[in-house]
């Protein structure tokens, strides 16, 4: 596989941030291991984007520190983190096909021709949109686009992938087959993957270990069942019994 996964832990140490005299994080701490498929599940305004983005390098810079593996990223601007996002609304270039879009981050950074064919292939081969390559993002359907951003995404080897909501704009059909999708390659590359969710089930299928999100604080982390098994807290059995 040309792909290479670069997989890095994330430890996040006391971190706080707030937007003038609101604190939207209050003292996160959080170890997350190398190849883990780990979500932040809570409400929505407790602060999962804020946390994740923290993690890209987007919005102002929390105190306390976050690493990626041994490395102190708190101050590194984003495009010197090597993490890859993917957003709820997953911008393509509507200009450009399917491939050039998968390409342009590495065309950016001056990779070899035939080394950026070779990867974009097997980028848009894992998302299972190679037939595709030759298209326009206005010739896809949402899903297929969600996709092509996933390989867009993955096609520059981070060291972390993030994703914030990322089935949110799908029907329900997709989002289950999207999931599982996101799972398989996530699984298949080893990449270490945060997602972000407010649906219970979506967190439950997919993670390893998730971490419930209220109010800017850590209520629980823990494997799925041990969570719905013996929550921690009033919150958290609220919080995930509020799916049943
Ligand atoms: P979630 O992703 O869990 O829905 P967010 O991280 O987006 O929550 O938001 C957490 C809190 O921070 C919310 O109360 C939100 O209104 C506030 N917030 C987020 N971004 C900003 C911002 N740029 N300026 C001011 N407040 C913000
Ligand atoms: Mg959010």
């Amino acid at each position: 596989m040309s792909i290479k996964s670069q997989s890095k832990g994330v430890k996040i140490e006391n971190v706080c941030l707030h937007f003038g005299d609101t604190e939207v994080l209050k003292g996160v701490n959080l170890n997350i291991e190398p190849g883990e498929f780990f979500a932040f599940l809570g409400p929505s305004g407790s602060g999962k984007s804020t946390l994740l983005r923290a993690i890209a390098g987007f919005g102002p810079a929390p105190s306390g520190r976050i690493l990626i593996g041994d490395q102190d990223i708190t101050h590194l601007p984003p495009w010197q983190r090597n993490v890859g996002m993917v957003f709820q609304s997953y911008a393509l270039w509507p200009h450009m096909t399917v491939r050039k879009n998968v390409a342009f981050g590495l065309e950016e950074r001056k990779v070899p021709p035939q080394e950026i064919d070779r990867r974009v292939s097997e980028a848009l081969d894992l998302v299972g949109l190679l037939p595709l390559a030759g298209r326009r993002p206005s010739e896809l359907s949402g899903g297929q686009q969600q996709r092509i951003a996933l390989a867009r995404t993955v096609v520059v080897e981070p060291r972390v992938l993030l994703l914030d909501e990322p089935l949110s704009n799908l029907d329900a059909n997709l989002r289950v087959q999207m999931r599982r999708d996101i799972l398989k390659l996530q699984r298949k590359l080893g990449l270490t993957t945060i997602f972000v969710t407010h649906d219970q089930e979506e967190a439950n299928t997919t993670s390893d270990r998730m971490a419930v999100l209220s109010d800017g604080v850590i209520q629980q982390v823990g494997r799925p069942l041990e969570l719905y098994d013996r929550p921690d807290n009033r919150f958290v059995a609220d919080f995930l019994g509020s799916a049943n």
